[in-house]
């Protein structure tokens, strides 16, 4: 027998206690897919239909699209979208970055970061219900898969309740060789997204023994997301996402959420047939008929009339259900609907608060900074670092050398010719090896480079030189460096 906890108030609890019970009643002190003794409740969501899904339908649809056609979308040659953290190459929007890029690569996660707090305060989980590849994919792919193999919510109950049989095997094996199928497109996708899709297709291609590692992650990533899509679903936005939990410290009174309009709701009851509406009203009821429905097709199996929660990830689906009942018993729609606390509790509409204003105005600054340094930034980058362990040298007709290792980095996705000179002083410099520098596209070149000065243009034991980085005659960037000599030569 299952054994039941006090049914305690949360006030009761002794504050000093290292552990407290949950209080059972108290919907915020418990898990909704728990039960008293931590085990997992599944969601047996009920399907959505109504224009919230509808639309929700499209924007998934598209957003699918851009997500699989990605990783072959390329702009000038690169990648739309590449993080391939091995090599330490990243590719945003066509743009290649470099470790040496990482300010500009922090701008980007800044903004996308950024982004979403100005979203999550204007619009709540905007991210989380619409866009989010988690729910996109949940809702939109393996769910509506699920509605289509098992059937809907209650047909799936009884399925799992149902003895083995192999009806029950043959619809699960289906159902599990689909998502598995469907986890390793994802899987492979995110590796495209990671590495590039010309490393993948190698991977695919080749003799497997060539590319352990790469099919290492490959299977990694469809067993992860096997997983997720197959058994942790929901728990991944209530336990693993932190966005859910930072949101409480984005949400305010003017946020626009999905929510349960309690005003126009409460004193919610069932719907008699013989009790006529001048009657229900009279003894205090609101539009709420206590039906349920909105609570079973939500797929985080939370109860909206309870207020905001956590677990919510704003999927609209609950406003489908309740337009709907609405509809049947003749009331308007919106009971539950996008509202502030604000719009439900003053009747105040939407407006643009200063913390929005402020958002806002970061994020156009980001923005502003990130475009700059993008496109003030060079094609070609040097780095010009003294040989290791050298010294100077002094030649035989007395001049004083020093030797660099020199690292050219291309950002592009074409061939950079590249040239060096001196700037200024008396000396000369030297490419060791080949002479003519071209370096590959999108790569790393790293050559020697030999430079020569007079004595008379050495300035103490460091002597600070510039070099110009050209490229077809346009002049890249310039270098500082320093070359070193010895202190006897020091000029006044
Ligand atoms: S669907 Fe609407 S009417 Fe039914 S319980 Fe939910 S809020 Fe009340
Ligand atoms: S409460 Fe409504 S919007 Fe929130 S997750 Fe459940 S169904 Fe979606």
């Amino acid at each position: 027998m299952i054994p039941q906890p006090p049914n305690k108030k949360s006030e009761d609890h002794d504050p000093f206690q290292a552990s407290q019970e949950a209080d059972w009643h108290n919907f915020r002190d418990h898990l909704t897919t728990a039960d008293k003794l931590g085990r997992r409740q599944w969601v047996y969501a009920k399907e959505p239909h109504g224009k919230w899904t509808q639309r929700r339908t499209w924007v998934s649809g598209l957003l699918i699209g851009i997500m699989f056609a990605g990783p072959f979308i390329k702009i000038n040659g690169n990648p739309l979208l590449m993080m391939n953290i091995v090599e330490r190459r990243f590719s945003i929007l066509g743009q290649l970055f470099w470790p040496q890029d990482m300010i500009i690569f922090a701008v980007a996660m800044l903004i996308f970061i950024t982004g979403i707090i100005v979203f999550t305060t204007a619009f709540g989980r905007l991210w989380c219900g619409w866009t989010c590849p988690q729910t996109v994919m949940m809702e939109m792919v393996f769910r509506k898969l699920e509605y289509l193999i098992e059937g809907d919510s209650v047909s799936q109950r009884k399925l799992a309740a149902a003895p083995w049989t192999a009806a029950k095997f043959a619809k699960k094996v289906f159902k599990l060789g689909i998502f598995f199928a469907l986890s390793f497109i994802i899987g492979n996708t995110l590796l495209a997204y990671i590495i590039g899709i010309d490393a993948l297709v190698p991977i695919v291609t080749d003799d497997p023994r060539l590319h352990v590692t790469g099919l290492t992650f490959m299977v990694l990533f469809t067993l992860l997301f096997f997983a997720i899509f197959t058994r942790f679903r929901e728990q991944a936005c209530t336990f693993i996402c932190p966005y859910g939990r930072l949101q409480s410290a984005m949400l305010d009174e003017n946020t626009m959420v999905v929510a349960y309009d309690n005003k126009r709701g409460e004193k919610r009851g069932k719907l008699q047939r013989d009790v006529p509406l001048v009657k229900r009203i009279a003894e205090g009821h609101g539009d709420c008929i206590n039906c349920h429905q909105c609570v079973a097709v939500c797929p985080t199996g939370i109860d909206i009339r309870d207020g905001g929660q956590m677990e919510c990830v704003h999927c609209t689906a609950c406003i489908d259900a309740c337009d709907t009942v609405m509809d049947k018993v003749g009331s308007p729609r919106g009971l539950i609907r996008y509202a502030s606390l604000n719009s439900i509790e003053k009747g105040e509409p939407f407006r643009v608060t200063p913390r929005m204003k402020l958002y806002a105005g970061v994020l156009t600054g980001l923005i502003a900074l990130f475009l700059t340094l993008v496109f003030t930034r060079s094609a070609v980058e040097a780095i010009f670092l003294r040989a290791p362990g050298s010294l100077f040298m002094r030649t035989a007709d007395g001049k004083i050398e020093n030797l660099y290792t020199l690292k050219l980095v291309n950002k592009t996705m074409r061939e950079l010719p590249v040239e060096l000179k001196l700037d200024g002083g008396t000396g000369q410099l030297e490419v060791m090896g080949e002479k003519n520098l071209v370096v590959p596209a999108g790569k790393l070149l790293e050559t020697s480079v030999l430079i020569q000065l007079e004595p008379t243009a050495i300035m103490g034991a460091t002597t600070k030189l510039k070099i110009g980085v050209y490229s077809n005659g346009k002049l890249m960037q310039t270098v500082k460096t320093v070359f070193v000599g010895p202190r006897t030569e020091t000029q006044p």
